[in-house]
């Protein structure tokens, strides 16, 4: 095996040197370049060394004129001529060097051109490279063409041919020669950096003025030589410095020249700058100008110019557009002319203050009169304007047109105050009128105002059970009825639900508005058809008079609620005027709210048991427990009033809990006492609150568990409104107490609205019909046939028909004919307390224990 040797690795420490220095000095020689270089300057050195080995033997004074012309040179080296407006120059050392070429030889004048070249170049050139190069071709150069001239000049003078003339032509030849030579020398070095050729035109391109220059220098050398030779070297010592000083004063001459040239150029740069930047400025300007002026002309909002008396300058066509001008021209004129009187001042008061320079804009919303006397509502944006050359200041005005905002902020305002569906102002618009009602009335105290109150006796009904599609419909034809009835400034709001309310201003509301709720009673009575069937239905109108002295809306709008529930309580389908008496009774309700709730815990209620009789045979069948109160002050108070109390106060639950507990333990007691009372049963009145209660199953079942019942022997009754209403939520529970065998009957049967496909389906056990038929039941009436009607349904779905409210003997006789089931009135029983039921109750066992057949109704004895 043989070991690498490190130099074949690694470049021999020599070589590295070689290496750095090539790459510190000649980094963009390539190897061509490298080696042309390297002749060179051998061949140089060599030259030079020649010329001085040719020289050694010269006398002390040729080589003292040989140092004074290569000393000269080389001074005159740092001094170049350069030709104005070219980028050449020439060294006038040329002179020196050719004339010691003709006086010394080629090897003095190689000496000389190296020295001058080492000037030249050291002075124009960094790179060493060129440094070193530069004097190395002018000595190969002028050794080559100074060899030529001397055997050029022998030749002349073998043949006699030497003369002035002769002498002068061959040494500018010579020069020329040089000068090609070394240009030749010189290019090739960039040449052979890029690899290209050498080509004669772009050598020719550098001949000219410096060639000339050379050839001259080379014919002054040339006369200087012949002077020389003619008056010995005292006149070259003479022409020497003046030619020096020749030479420094051009070449002064011409660096003053071309320093005031670069001053000329310089100033000449900065004028055209200066110009340019001035016609720029201008042009900017007039672009500035000319965008203000169509940004002003073609503004989609009014733009004018007014001076500081208020007059119109310019006005753009947004704002002739906007003030309805047309083509018409509004300068001159007075931007005031325009303003909304109303507005004038709005717009005077910050306008002074620009004036006065105490605010430089505003603005504001103002009102501006078309010319075709259409008022516009504008915002106009006002600011100090001061345009250079502008005699005066004046302000600009930006009017824009603001309508479409304020349409878009009165649809915010008509939403925020009118109702959605019918369009009518809503509570809070009617609570703004009743205010400003209130307030003129206060200052106008014959003036008067009546508010109506109107609210629907079934629309709850109609929305629950025909769907709010239905219900809305319904609404928005009642509003327009009511709306087609009222006078034009009277005002229809409606306040939420079926409630409606209107407000009408006169010297005599009372008999306006009397007059106004009994047309509406009439309009309304009228049937409505919607969704393809025909409602009819009725409104209750409480009305109120400003003459009972308001402050507060809500005071206004509560007294007509109040006589509006006066209206439903009379009845439905009427109206009733609010009073003080009225007030009366309302702070006599809050004041039986209280009582009620105390009465409960004190046991002022109690229960009485109205009995109800098998009209086939007269037989006793059970009871309907009726809660009393016996207020300690008031006396007796009508559930009427204090059921509808209790269900407001939410005491609903605790008063059935208490009628049911007491009834089911009566019950239970009664059917102890006989036999023939085992299958006594119990009808027990049930509110909407009841079935709504969560808990409500649970209770029902709790009060026969308690009383050890039988759940068939306990009948709850639910009007027909309420069972209705309710349906859907109270379907679950009723279903679920039919399963544990209570009973359910509907109570005032005839006043609502249910179907026959309802009743079929529904968890009924009897119909207990309402006992405004009963009372109006005449032979041959009407009643009399919604009666026999209700009788042979019930029949056909299955469900016994209980009559109510019978008081005479001719309607008991009736309802019996009709077959009847059960019958319930004053004219069989009123309403007992306990203690007379348990007494009627052992009669009849006592009777029956006697052996009597038990015909006819057993009747409490002390009612009869
Ligand atoms: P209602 O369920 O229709 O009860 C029948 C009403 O008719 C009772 O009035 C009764 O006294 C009365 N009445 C009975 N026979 C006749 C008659 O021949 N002629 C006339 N004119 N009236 C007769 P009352 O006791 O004043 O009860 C009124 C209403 O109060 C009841 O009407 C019922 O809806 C409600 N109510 C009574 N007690 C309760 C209760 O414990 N709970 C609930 N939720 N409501 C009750
Ligand atoms: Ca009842
Ligand atoms: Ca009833």
């Amino acid at each position: 095996m043989t070991p690498t040797t490190p130099a074949a690795t690694e470049p021999t420490p020599g070589v590295s040197a070689w290496l750095r220095l090539h790459r510190a000095f000649m980094p963009d020689y390539n190897g061509k370049a490298t080696a042309y270089w390297w002749s060179v300057v051998l061949l140089g050195g060599f030259t030079l060394f020649v010329s001085l080995k040719t020289l050694a033997a010269a006398p002390a004074t040729a080589w003292w004129q040989i140092a004074a012309g290569t000393a000269i040179a080389m001074l005159a080296g740092f001094f170049p001529v350069r030709i104005p407006r070219s980028k050449n120059s020439f060294a006038a050392g040329e002179v020196f060097i050719f004339l010691v070429l003709l006086m010394h030889g080629p090897a003095a004048a190689t000496l000389a051109a190296a020295g001058e070249a080492a000037v030249s170049s050291w002075r124009t050139s960094r790179r060493w490279t060129s440094r070193i190069v530069s004097p190395a071709m002018a000595a190969v150069a002028m050794f080559a063409a100074g060899s030529l001239l001397q055997a050029a000049l022998g030749v002349l003078q073998a043949h006699g041919l030497l003369s002035d003339a002769t002498l002068m032509v061959v040494a500018m030849g010579v020069a020329l020669l040089y000068f090609a030579l070394n240009t030749v020398l010189a290019t090739a070095v960039p040449l052979l950096k890029r690899n290209e050729r050498l080509r004669v035109s772009a050598l020719a391109g550098n001949f000219g003025w410096i060639g000339i220059a050379f050839a001259g220098s080379a014919s002054v050398a040339a006369l200087l030589f012949m002077t020389y030779q003619r008056s010995g070297i005292g006149v070259l010592m003479a022409a020497a410095p003046l030619l020096a000083m020749l030479l420094a004063t051009l070449h002064l001459f011409f660096r003053q020249q071309e320093s005031d040239e670069l001053v000329r150029l310089s100033r000449i740069e900065t004028s055209e700058r200066e110009a340019e930047q001035a016609a720029r400025h201008v042009r900017e300007l007039e672009a500035s100008e000319r965008r203000f002026h169509s940004a002003f002309t073609h503004a989609s909002i009014g733009m004018t110019l007014v001076s500081f008396d208020g007059r119109i300058v310019q006005a753009n066509l947004a704002l002739r557009t906007l003030l309805g001008l047309g083509v018409a021209e509004p300068t001159q004129r007075d931007f005031s002319e325009f303003v909304s009187a109303e507005d004038a001042a709005l717009l005077e008061q910050p306008l002074a203050r620009v004036r006065a320079g105490e605010i430089e804009s505003f603005a504001i919303e103002l009102r501006v009169r078309q010319a075709g006397g259409a008022v516009v509502p504008v915002a106009v944006h006002c600011s100090f304007f001061s345009e250079p050359g502008a005699a005066a200041p004046c302000l600009i005005l930006q009017v824009q047109d603001v309508s479409a905002r304020r349409r878009a902020e009165a649809g915010l305002q008509h939403l925020a105050f009118h109702d959605s569906l019918t369009g009518l102002p809503n509570r809070r618009r009617f609570h703004q009128h009743l205010v400003r009602a209130i307030e003129r009335v206060g200052s106008t105290p014959r003036l008067q105002f009546g508010v109506l109150f109107l609210d629907f006796d079934r629309f709850k009904l109609i929305n629950d059970s025909m769907g709010h599609t239905v219900g809305d419909d319904f609404l928005v034809r009642v509003a327009r009825r009511i709306q087609d009835s009222v006078r034009p400034g009277d005002i229809v709001a409606r306040l939420g639900g079926d409630e409606f309310a209107i407000l009408a201003e006169d010297s005599d509301c009372e008999h306006y508005c009397t007059h106004l709720a009994e047309r509406l009673l009439d309009v309304l009575r009228k049937p409505f058809a919607v969704a393809g069937t025909e409602i009819t239905t009725s409104a209750s109108i409480g009305i109120t008079i400003s003459t009972a002295g308001y402050a507060r809306p809500e005071d206004v709008l509560r007294d007509a609620d109040t006589a509006m529930y006066k209206a439903k309580a009379a009845g439905k389908a009427r109206y009733a005027l609010f009073d003080v008496g009225l007030h009366a009774e309302v702070s006599q309700r809050v004041r039986l709210e209280g009582d009620l709730r105390r009465a409960l815990a004190a046991g002022q209620l109690s229960v009485a048991y109205q009995p109800l009789y098998r009209l086939a045979d007269g037989q006793l069948s059970g009871f309907e427990a009726l809660a009393r109160w016996n207020h300690p002050e008031l006396g007796v108070i009508s559930p009427l009033t204090f059921i509808p109390i209790a269900e407001e106060a939410g005491l609903m639950v605790p008063l059935s809990d208490f009628v049911l507990g007491r009834a089911c333990g009566r019950l239970k007691e009664w059917q102890r006492l006989g036999a023939g009372f085992a299958e006594l049963t119990m009808q027990i009145n049930i509110s909407g609150n009841d079935i709504a209660h969560s808990g409500f199953v649970p209770r029902i079942t709790r009060a026969i568990v308690e009383a050890r019942l039988q759940p068939q022997h306990l009948i709850l009754e639910l009007t027909e409104n309420i069972l209705m209403a309710r349906l859907e939520s109270a379907l679950p529970a009723l279903i679920e107490l039919q399963r544990l065998g209570v009973g359910l009957s509907v109570d005032d049967f005839g006043t609502g609205y249910s179907s026959l496909a309802h009743l079929s389906s529904l968890p009924i056990d009897s119909l207990k019909l309402d006992r405004s038929f009963v009372q109006k039941m005449q032979v041959g009436s009407k009643e009399a046939a919604v009666v026999r009607a209700v009788v042979q349904l019930g029949k056909s779905l299955g469900k016994s028909v209980i009559a109510e409210g019978i008081e005479t003997p001719s309607q008991l006789d009736q309802l019996r004919d009709m077959g009847c089931d059960v019958g319930q009135g004053y004219v069989l029983s009123r309403p007992l307390p306990a203690e007379l039921v348990t007494t009627l109750l052992e009669r009849i066992a006592a009777k029956t224990s006697r052996g009597f057949q038990n015909t006819a109704f057993d009747r409490p004895v002390l009612f009869h």
